[in-house]
């Protein structure tokens, strides 16, 4: 069948290219994240643990025996490990969120100059009779009734 009547069946416009790009984009950007986060609340849930451990030990010596400076050296080394890794991972999701938002407006301004300038549709033929159709409205030709497919 003639080429040009196959035009008006729909296809993927570089705007739904565009569109799945951005949420394509947006989930990548939420499961990083979310990630990351995870790793953030399992520091900080360790750490709190660790800080659990050292009021129980304060509290069972709360009538002397002394406090077990070793102890509580190797805990405090362990609070300050976690710490550091938890601003870590926060630099890091600030960066990835950055970098995707980034990216996203990049693609948003680009699918907002589509929207500006809508591209030219060539015009389409009736491969019967030559009846000029307007693609993805017309379903048969108006002038022989022709199918446009
Ligand atoms: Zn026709």
């Amino acid at each position: 069948m003639d080429g040009m009547l196959r035009k008006i069946l729909p296809k993927e416009t570089p705007a739904k290219k565009l569109q799945k790009e951005i949420k394509a984009t947006e989930f990548k950007k939420q499961s990083l994240l979310s990630a990351v986060q995870t790793e953030i609340r399992e520091a900080a849930g360790k750490r709190d643990g660790i800080l659990r451990q050292i009021g129980r030990i304060v509290y069972e010596r709360r009538d002397g025996g002394g406090l077990p400076e070793e102890t509580f050296a190797a805990h405090f080394a362990e609070i300050g490990a976690l710490d550091t890794q938890i601003g870590e991972k926060e630099v890091k999701s600030a960066e990835i969120g950055a970098r995707y938002d980034e990216e996203l407006l990049l693609l948003k301004a680009q699918l907002a100059a589509l929207d500006a300038s809508p591209p030219v549709e060539a015009p389409s033929f009736c491969g019967h009779c030559g009846q000029k159709f307007t693609p993805g409205v017309d379903i048969f030709c108006s002038e022989c009734g022709q199918k446009a497919e």
